[in-house]
């Protein structure tokens, strides 16, 4: 398949980092906020190997997060999604995302770094932040409760902000949902509502006496 952009030589592709423990509707309308707004060929949805930021907050497996995305962005025709941070050893940090991503995408892509307004707020505390904002342009989408336009960058960093409608959910929303017998249905796509009881994630013995169904 090729577009315009390929014709012209400059592929664009947006990253969308997360834990997605579990992918939810946020994730996914603001990437596609970002697809549309920013012209993207493609965003790449990377589920984080082991997010340092959560080292020891006991987050499910790779392989769950990893398969509940996929079935999260399967329909959608300019969505996919990478192993790089699952298969790379070792804490995640966006600066080996961007690199792996650059070697496998090539010089002559454009990267576009998708986040939350709260994401935006902690960048500055990430590894090597100099060489991430280099590496990308940062795509920036209101969260409820976040602010964040009054955080101080590097003078180099480019930000792009997008306004979505404001989707007030969060992945730990989600799982205290489960953990408490509550709903998620139309939260997330009905295939990761699906694998989350298939799997029995987040569940708790609380859960099983809700009305999860
Ligand atoms: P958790 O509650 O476990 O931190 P989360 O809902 O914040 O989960 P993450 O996987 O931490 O999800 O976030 C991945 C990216 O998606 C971040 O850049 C975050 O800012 C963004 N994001 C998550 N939820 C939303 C939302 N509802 N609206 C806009 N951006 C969001
Ligand atoms: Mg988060």
């Amino acid at each position: 398949m090729t577009s315009a952009d390929d014709t012209a030589g400059v592929r664009r592709v947006g990253v969308m980092g997360g834990t997605f423990d579990p992918i939810h509707h946020g994730h996914l309308v603001a990437a596609a906020t970002a697809a549309a707004e920013c012209a993207l060929d493609e965003v790449v949805f990377v589920p984080a190997g082991r997010p340092w930021q959560k080292a020891g907050g006991g987050v499910s497996p790779a392989e769950d997060r990893y398969v509940m995305t996929v079935l999260a962005t399967a329909a959608h025709p300019r969505f996919t999604v990478s192993r790089v941070d699952i298969d790379r050893p070792g804490e995640t940090y966006a600066v080996d995302t961007l690199r792996d991503l650059r070697d496998r995408y090539g010089p002559e892509t454009e990267l576009f770094f998708i986040t939350g307004a709260d994401t935006l707020a902690n960048v500055t505390t990430w590894r090597a932040v100099d060489e991430v904002f280099a590496a990308a342009t940062f795509v920036t989408v209101n969260r409820p409760g976040h602010s964040g336009r009054d955080v101080s960058l590097p003078p180099h960093a480019r930000v792009e902000w997008l306004e979505m409608p404001a989707m007030d959910i969060s992945s730990t929303d989600c799982r205290q949902r489960v953990a408490s017998g509550r709903p998620i249905w139309f939260l997330t796509p009905e295939a990761v509502v699906r694998y989350v009881d298939s799997r029995g994630l987040y569940r708790t013995a609380r859960a099983l006496q809700g009305r999860y169904w």
